[in-house]
């Protein structure tokens, strides 16, 4: 997977710019609010089919402009491709080699990258969220059943908990549709629940020699898949059980469910346990093993991309290495020979010498 170039127009703050990419490291240099994340992320909304900032659509069309709009030019599967993105108020319009789309969901998995930002430092010791998001990104990117049955579980838990929030007012129609719901959000769960767990696996295995290259240290990482639903981890591997478990928890609970206005068994519960040496990460590890991890877990998603494509995606690092210490800089710039990777800076000294720099200001890029 190579990014060839990208054209931009009317997007955030650029007006106009063609931006073309080498194979290795592209450095991405310039001061604070210039325009470095903003082309990082709009390369990656073609992997991610939005913005990884949660920005709406309106606002990544440029202030006072109309139609903002995006080309990708990239090498996958052995031939040069396009994609192109064009934004304007309320509509959007979606391109593939020049095949119109009908939804931005439909790109993915034709464009294929590992974003690291700063966030994702804290991969281990947030909340279950960021994990739950770092599995469904890289996991939606290589099976688009999967990325339909979570956006199919999301809308179905939207409706299960409106329907237990009004289920008093409404009790025929709670009666009448609550199992109808539950029965869809289990089926749904039975494709997501044996995807992470065998992710997680993968992760298992890629991140822990990863952690040791990294660190040099003798402690050993373990993920473990968390479902949330009170099943043991490796029976989620069978969707049946994982169906059957479901089903049993969302009809035998109704009332404490009523009470809470909320679904409270399901994979928006799960988590990626993460331990150092048998203990958790997110309540021992200190923050220099925390970083580290999450470092393993984010280059554990390229080589687990690579290994089931066939093919290493692009890498964007948006300003993490000046955050990092100079052992694990040392450890990545190693990691970056024969990759392509996109990373911005404020500061041109902290890489490799052999870097492509392109600088960043005001919107243009000088190459
Ligand atoms: P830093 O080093 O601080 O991270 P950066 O170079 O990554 O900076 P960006 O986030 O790429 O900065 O760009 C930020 C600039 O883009 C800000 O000045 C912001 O006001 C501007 N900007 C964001 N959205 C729009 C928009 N829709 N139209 C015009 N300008 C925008
Ligand atoms: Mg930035």
């Amino acid at each position: 997977m190579l990014v060839r170039a990208v054209a931009l127009r009317d997007y955030r703050n650029i007006g106009e710019a063609d931006v073309r990419f080498t194979e290795g490291v592209n450095l991405l240099v310039g001061d604070n609010a210039q325009g470095k994340t903003n082309l990082l992320e709009g390369i990656y909304l073609f992997a991610l089919g939005k913005s990884f900032r949660g920005a709406k659509e309106a606002e990544l069309v440029r202030f006072g402009a109309d139609i903002a709009s995006l080309r990708l030019n990239f090498a996958a599967g052995g031939r040069e491709q396009s994609a192109t993105l064009r934004f304007a108020k309320g509509k959007r319009a979606v391109e593939l080699n020049r095949v119109k789309l009908d939804r931005m969901s439909e790109l993915i998995g034709a464009f294929r990258a590992v974003l690291f930002c700063p966030e994702h430092l804290s991969l281990i010791k947030e909340g279950p969220a960021v994990r739950r998001a770092y599995l469904d990104i890289a996991i939606s990117q290589l099976r688009p059943v999967y990325l339909r049955a979570l956006q199919r579980y999301n809308a179905v838990l939207r409706e299960r908990n409106k329907l237990l929030k009004t289920a008093d007012e409404q009790p025929r129609v709670f009666r009448d549709t609550i199992e109808l719901w539950s029965a869809q959000l289990a089926e749904q769960a039975a494709v997501i629940a044996p995807a992470r767990r065998e992710y997680v696996e993968a992760v298992q295995a890629a991140a822990a020699d990863i952690f040791a290259d990294m660190t040099g240290s003798r402690e050993s990482p373990t993920f473990t898949y968390a479902p949330g639903f009170h099943l043991e981890p490796d029976r989620c591997a069978d969707p049946g059980a994982v169906r059957e478990q479901m089903m049993r928890l969302l009809t035998s609970h109704l009332d404490r469910e009523k009470a809470a206005g909320a679904t409270l068994w399901g994979v928006h519960k799960d988590d990626v346990q993460i331990s150092l040496n048998g203990r958790s990460a997110r309540l021992y590890g200190s923050q220099g093993q925390q970083r580290s991890l999450a470092l393993a877990m984010k280059l554990a998603e390229g080589e687990i991309c690579a290994a089931q494509t066939g093919e290493r995606p692009v890498f964007l690092f948006d300003d993490v290495l000046s955050e990092l210490d100079a052992a694990r800089r040392a450890y990545l710039t190693r990691e970056f020979a024969g990759r392509q990777v996109i990373m911005t800076t404020c500061e041109r000294a902290v890489f490799p010498d052999e870097a492509n720099v392109i600088g960043v200001r005001e919107g243009s890029y000088m190459q």
